[in-house]
């Protein structure tokens, strides 16, 4: 190293991660805005779970795979499917080299916060007709008012017959909001903190407000309202308990920027590494070793109840590929690889003081390596191991894909997890890896396009090695 100059001895010396766009021809840049343009279509398509099980199936079909079927063996190529209840979904293809030599898994989650109707929500308060909710996941309840809302989910009839509700997100439809408190009155409310400020029950969605006749009778509004469900859907109110409605952000995906060089959406946190892997699994042709893409539930509630990663069927899909090879499922996972594909907190210029800048990610920098999720002294977290570390990023490295290392923020200012340890349970190398947000958990996230292709090319790359 003798006869270096500080600059050239830094730039082998020093870990500094720089902007992707540093790191990119411009064919690269170009067909990463190209990737984002199918990645926006398929936020303003998939708001839900059930909606993006749906575009993940319809891409996947498109692509060749085909429902999988238990108890058979699929040659090395084969390209399949597996539902889990209409909310989760298993995407894998068969390598060339059997199970006995691992998976290569990603897992990403494909719900997001929101407001989730209450089992009886329709109500009527001086003639205004409301739903009660109750929020799903770690909002900032005083950003879900005064916002439109669309209307998304299921309604299941005791004959079995299943009612997709879909409404507020298209030109011309109706859309829907929780009302603030104007700022004349507003004295007490903004003394309080932000957590106390709106209420959980004060999340009310606004759905009408005309009566169903002239007459001075009680709950005419909500009568109308009724009225209308029953036409349009053919439900009545008891309807409503055997229902999975959830209160979105109408808002579509956007670029965000004069250079268009973000997109801001409901949702980036998690579909944005669903998207990013799921595209990466339709590329793989004959891989080496199985690949695996789950997308699954619950992520934002803890990952539980059987369509989240803390039940086992992950684990029964690989135990059953391992049976139709031959094989003992334990093996099977001892042997895999997972990454933990979900989205990190990105540096804010308007919060500093959370952020520990040597350990933090960046927008543009491009795809995230965390070792550890967690909070306080690492509680909760799957720490994933140096060396598991070193092969992520060896594959990075060669093939040249902007990356970066990243913590969510300061020591014990805050935390949060992922799914990598229901995965590190079944025995499976995992680490997490994504792509960083701003905003996240707000009804408008912030992601950049680079940094999704970035986390798109990451997955070809894993799941090719
Ligand atoms: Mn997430
Ligand atoms: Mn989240």
């Amino acid at each position: 190293m003798d006869g270096l100059t500080a600059k050239e001895l830094k730039d082998r010396l020093f870990y500094q991660p720089k902007h992707a766009a540093a790191q990119m021809t411009e064919a690269e840049i170009a067909a990463a805005d190209s990737f984002c343009e199918g990645y926006t279509d398929f936020l303003d398509e998939a708001k839900t779970e059930r909606e993006a099980v749906e575009a993940a199936l319809k891409l996947a079909k498109a692509n060749g795979f085909r429902k999988y079927e238990p108890g058979t063996y699929y040659p090395p190529g084969s390209k399949v499917y597996c539902e889990n209840r209409g909310k989760a979904l298993i995407l894998a293809v068969t390598g060339t080299v059997g199970v006995s030599e691992g998976a290569r898994i990603t897992a990403s989650h494909i719900d997001s916060p929101r407001l989730d109707l209450k089992p009886n929500p329709l109500y009527e308060d001086k003639e205004l007709a409301l739903l009660k909710t109750h929020y799903y996941g770690g909002i900032k309840k005083y950003q879900w008012t005064a916002i439109p809302l669309s209307l998304h989910g299921v309604i299941v009839k005791t004959d079995g017959s299943v009612i997709k509700v879909r409404v507020g997100d298209e030109d011309g439809e109706p859309k829907f909001v929780v009302t603030d408190l104007l700022i004349h009155l507003a004295a007490d409310q903004m003394k309080s903190t932000l957590a106390e400020g709106v209420k959980g029950e004060a999340l009310n969605v606004l759905v009408g407000s005309r009566p169903f006749d002239d007459t001075d009778e009680a709950q005419n509004v909500k009568l109308n309202i009724l009225r209308l469900l029953f036409q349009k859907y053919g439900i009545t109110e008891t309807d409503f308990l055997s229902a999975e409605l959830e209160a979105v952000p109408a808002f579509k995906a956007c670029d965000i920027g004069f250079d268009r060089s973000m997109i801001g959406a409901y949702g980036h946190d998690d579909r944005v590494c669903a998207y990013a892997a799921l595209m990466a699994l339709l590329d793989v042709d004959e891989p080496e070793h199985t690949t695996v893409c789950v997308l699954a539930d619950k992520e934002e509630t803890g990952s539980q109840g059987n369509t989240g990663m803390d039940s086992a069927f992950l684990a029964f899909f690989l135990a059953d590929l391992a049976k139709a090879q031959g094989l003992d499922a334990a093996a099977v996972f001892s042997a895999s690889r997972a990454l933990s594909t979900d989205v990190n907190s990105a540096y804010d210029p308007n919060y500093p003081e959370v952020f520990e800048k040597n350990n933090t990610s960046f927008l543009n920098y491009g795809v995230v390596l965390k070792k550890y999720t967690g909070a306080r002294g690492k509680s909760s977290a799957s720490d994933a191991s140096a060396e598991l570390i070193a092969s992520v990023r060896a594959l990075l490295e060669n093939a040249g894909i902007p990356w970066q290392s990243g913590e969510i923020g300061k020591v014990d200012v805050g935390g949060g997890g992922t799914v990598a340890k229901y995965i590190a349970q079944l025995n499976v190398d995992v680490v997490d890896m994504g792509v960083p947000v701003l905003s996240m958990h707000a009804p408008f996230e912030v992601v950049s396009k680079l940094d999704v292709y970035a986390t798109y090319r990451a997955c070809v790359e894993f799941y090719k090695n």
